[in-house]
């Protein structure tokens, strides 16, 4: 073939690797915006994670929130800063509204806080270090960018969009049903949630399990150990904790999906344990009056919660010879189970993925993902989570996000959002 000709086919395949079959003139445009602002995520994630937003660093939730108030309000949308209602060590949320009648009404979410204190961005090429980078400064971004090129090209016109991003979704305050009211009340003028922590692979999240902490508090008769197995003494508080756990372990493993994790544990003649530690005392000649566990349990929807805590309490109940045991659970998040509402929003996620040319996104293993906000809205709204950055090392040091996969998921979301407010 002659050279010139076999340029000319090198071009036409350029050409048809830019534009796509499947979109309208509308959504060529947005894409056009997304690629026009892309050149600044990577400023503006360095400016989001500079910013040390750690739940418990009130200040710096509260400044973060100003810099995504700043980026939401110049697009139409109307910004408020939600303050906690209660005295429970959190300082609350930013609520961003665009209000309108056109297509079905979204919420769309993502928080302000880090587990780990920040402060510190590295860039390495295409990676970039630091807390809050992939969980979920770089989600947050996500949502800020779509809208923004929503916005460019006038498709956010009349559309009925909330975007609410909480202050403490990695340690959420007490009580939960007053924390979490302002995402209730969005929730409720809303048709859907998608949230917006890191994105796995090419998976959308349509399940997500909850977690519940418990504490088992023991008590045995106490004495001379050499009176341990007599029916004065009986079994002592330690084989009593290792009775429960043992049963635990054999029966609670039978729940599918379901994970018990016992974290902590101390026993002896005296005890106490606080939420990360736990100190004890006692000697080998004397029968261990007391012992006391701490863990989590996950689980997959709110009735397997309720069958795994019937079944954790009958076991406590039982008892060796002169032991007694009590358990108390402490609810922290709900479950978001799997769904054909979600998985018809993941089906719309995919349409999109691949009629921009990123190919096919699936499910996530509904069992593997952990607790997050999205699931204090679904049930009852369908809700799809996963949409944020790629990365990794979420509440690790090494926390870090992929910026070569921002104008793929920036494309995929303004294009997600514009279809589901036609
Ligand atoms: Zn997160």
């Amino acid at each position: 073939m002659p050279l010139r000709f076999l340029f000319g086919w090198i071009t036409l395949i350029a050409v048809a690797a830019t534009s796509h079959a499947a979109l309208s003139p509308v959504e060529e445009k947005i894409v056009a915006a997304v690629r026009a602002q892309s050149g600044d995520f990577a400023r503006d994630l360095e400016q989001a994670v500079q910013i040390d937003s750690a739940t418990e660093n009130l200040a710096g939730v509260r400044k973060m929130a100003d810099v995504f108030n700043a980026q939401l309000s110049v697009l139409g949308l109307d910004t408020k800063f939600i303050e906690s209602p209660a005295p429970n060590g959190r300082t609350g949320h930013l609520v961003a509204e665009h209000r309108g009648t056109k297509g079905q009404r979204l919420l769309l979410i993502g928080h302000l806080d880090t587990v780990l204190p920040g402060g510190n961005f590295r860039r390495d090429g295409d990676q970039a270090f630091g807390s809050g980078t992939s969980d979920i400064k770089g989600g947050d971004l996500v949502i800020i960018y779509a809208l923004r090129a929503l916005h460019a090209v006038g498709a956010l016109a009349d559309t009925q969009i909330i975007v609410v991003m909480t202050g403490d979704e990695e340690a959420v305050g007490r009580p939960v049903e007053v924390a979490r009211q302002a995402l209730f009340d969005a929730a409720k003028r809303s048709d859907l949630a998608l949230a917006f922590e890191g994105a796995i692979a090419k998976t959308g999240t349509i399940a997500r399990r909850g977690s519940t902490s418990w504490e088992i508090e023991v008590q045995g008769a106490t004495g001379h150990s050499s009176g341990i197995f007599s029916s004065a003494m009986g079994a002592g508080s330690v084989y009593e904790a290792a009775r429960i756990l043992q049963e635990f372990y054999t029966e609670l493993r039978k729940l599918d999906g379901l994970t018990l994790n016992p974290a902590l544990i101390v026993g002896g003649t005296e005890t106490a344990l606080n939420r990360t530690g736990g100190t004890t005392a006692g000697k080998t000649n004397i029968t261990a009056q007391s012992t006391r566990i701490r863990g989590d349990l996950r689980t997959v929807s709110a009735e397997q919660l309720a069958t795994a805590r019937e079944k954790m309490t009958a076991i406590v109940a039982k008892n060796l010879p002169r032991t007694s045991a009590k358990i108390v659970f402490s609810d922290g998040y709900p479950a978001m189970p799997d769904s054909a509402a979600n998985r018809g929003l993941l089906a719309q996620l995919d349409q999109a993925s691949r009629d921009l040319g990123f190919g096919e996104i699936t499910a996530y293993d509904p069992r593997a993902r952990g607790a997050g906000d999205i699931a204090f809205v679904s049930p009852p709204l369908p809700a799809l989570d996963g949409l944020g950055i790629r990365g990794g090392g979420a509440h690790a040091p090494t926390e870090w996000a992929d910026l070569k996969s921002v104008p793929e998921l920036v494309q995929r979301t303004a294009l997600l959002i514009y279809r589901l407010t036609r």
